[in-house]
């Protein structure tokens, strides 16, 4: 990449969480200083700072889930707890002079591109004007609430586990959970240690494989310290293992997929031995087809005699509970939604519009789609970070969007030398990487007989069905093929640039 290229743009970056400031450090590494990032809250950290759930954790080995360039002797556990990740994220952004970019509490409400640049208006009534903007919104941040009748009516208190209420004390209290999904399994396993009971509603059972937690001890974290070799080694070896277990596993199958199916079930059949409870706990799903849930404490915690596995599903909830399937009240007095998010939210509601005009409604209007993910047709020199189909099952998001930083990185480069007069892919290229995800389906698990968010309202793939190798191969380089190659005029509209009201 070259430093001295002959133009030197504007870039906004929308959010400061795991992507934002990777993609402020990465602007910077390119010779790019012109660079605002605009986060709407009061720190940076992104979902882990939005998660604060008892249990907080992430799946995903500590030392696999750091930046590639910057390793963290000083992690606790294997699986690194929120608290940790969220020190990581702030130490990250302080170290490499991220915070002093970032605009705090400031959001982006409208974001219009007109005669070739970005007009942004924020929520502190400010006025921007860029030549790129970068949507680092993140994938899971719109909590779901449940459509269920009288959710509103509960009296108790209620909450959705991103949205946790810590002055809300468990101890003791009749507690109930509804979801069964990562973020459940760890909240349960921590809750039913002091709460009076603890009732799970579950409408589906999950596959767990269980991966034991870890301390580090101060003597492994000193072998660490200042030794970046020793951690990327770790990373590198987390990663492969990663990726020759869950993600070959679901999404090609074969001997992987069979070796992880019976690993969980061996788990299930070990941990869990009333029969009675079991069936209770048994998916009738391919194993992977919902994301794997890693947990080696969760089947422990159901058997807690304080706690209590409801199946017969929910009919409504009222002032004093919920009401089952089978008629009975469950009396609470803490009722926990541990109910997921929109993922296909994206950057939404921001009022965004690309060229002629075009909204990000319209243009989603009857998918959400993209061209490898960060390029949406009609919306030149925008890139939208973990778009629609770059998820990998059960991997590490950072190094996610390590590869899509690459690969935007280069396509602004193409626009420094003036290769591309605005970044922006065609509708065909879009077209046909779409397809492309469609014919990858068939091989994957995530068509094995379930819903989840991994899939879309017409049973399309939210995410990457392919290798991990084969997605950093196909992301290393863009095909220029893919873009306009027009004059400014041929793709830019020829209105004189405005100022946004
Ligand atoms: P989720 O996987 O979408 O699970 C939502 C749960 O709520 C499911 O059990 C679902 O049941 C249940 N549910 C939703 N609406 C319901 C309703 N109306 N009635 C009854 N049950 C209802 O959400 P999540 O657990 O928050 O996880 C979301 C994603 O966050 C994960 O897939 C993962 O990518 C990420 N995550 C990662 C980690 C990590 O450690 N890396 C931890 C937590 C989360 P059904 O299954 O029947 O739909």
């Amino acid at each position: 990449m070259t430093k001295n290229s002959a133009r030197n743009p504007s870039v906004v970056v929308i959010g400061a969480g795991m992507t934002g400031i990777l993609m402020a450090i990465k602007l910077r590494e390119a010779g790019i200083s012109d660079v605002t990032v605009l986060e709407k809250a009061d720190k940076v950290g992104g979902t882990w700072r939005e998660n604060t759930y008892p249990g907080v954790a992430c799946d995903i080995p500590a030392h696999m889930y750091t930046y590639s360039f910057k390793g963290n002797p000083e992690w606790q556990h294997r699986f690194a707890h929120g608290d940790e990740i969220q020190a990581y994220f702030e130490k990250i952004s302080a170290d490499y002079g991220v915070e002093e970019q970032v605009r705090f509490n400031e959001s982006v409400d409208a974001c219009h591109y007109r005669g070739g640049k970005w007009y942004l208006s924020t929520s502190r009534g400010n006025e921007l004007v860029a030549d790129f903007v970068i949507a680092a919104t993140g994938i899971l941040h719109h909590p779901a609430y449940p459509d269920i009748q009288g959710l509103d009516s509960f009296q108790g208190a209620m909450f959705h586990t991103a949205r946790w209420d810590h002055n809300v004390d468990l101890a003791g209290k009749r507690v109930g959970i509804i979801g069964t999904g990562s973020t459940a399994a760890q909240v349960i396993s921590e809750i039913s240690k002091t709460a009076g009971s603890l009732t799970i509603f579950q409408r589906t059972p999950q596959w767990i494989l269980n991966t034991p937690d870890k301390d580090y001890s101060e003597r492994e974290k000193a072998r660490l310290r200042g030794n970046q070799g020793r951690m990327d080694k770790l990373r590198q070896r987390y990663a492969w293992l990663i990726r020759n277990t869950f993600t070959e596993a679901v999404s090609s199958g074969g001997w992987r997929h069979a070796l992880l199916s019976w690993q969980v079930k061996r788990n299930l059949r070990k941990s869990v031995r009333d029969p009675e409870l079991r069936a209770k706990l048994t998916p009738d799903y391919k194993v992977g087809c919902k994301r794997l849930i890693v947990s080696s404490t969760f089947y422990e915690a159901v058997q807690r005699p304080n706690v209590q596995l409801e199946t017969a599903g929910i009919e409504r909830i009222c002032e004093q509970g919920v009401v089952t399937g089978d008629g009975a009240l469950h009396d609470l007095d803490v009722l926990v939604l541990a109910t997921g998010f929109h993922p296909f939210n994206f950057m939404r509601p921001m009022d965004l519009t690309g060229r002629d005009g075009l909204s990000i409604d319209q243009a989603w209007s009857r998918k959400v789609q993209a061209y490898r993910s960060v390029c949406v047709p009609g919306f030149p020199n925008f890139f939208l970070m973990l778009g629609p189909n770059s998820p990998v099952g059960n991997y590490s998001v950072i190094a996610m969007s390590e590869v899509q930083g690459n690969y935007v990185l280069k396509l602004i480069e193409q626009w420094r030398n003036n290769r591309l007069q605005a970044v922006e892919a065609t509708e065909q290229a879009k077209v046909r990487f779409n397809d492309y995800m469609k014919q990858g389906m068939g091989s994957t698990a995530w068509v094995g007989g379930c819903q989840s968010w991994y899939l879309d309202a017409d049973g399309e793939p939210a995410l990457w069905p392919y290798s991990w190798n084969q997605w950093t191969k196909e992301m290393a380089e863009p095909d220029l093929a893919d873009f306009h190659r027009g004059t400014p005029a041929e793709i830019v509209p020829s209105e004189p640039a405005e100022k946004a009201a």
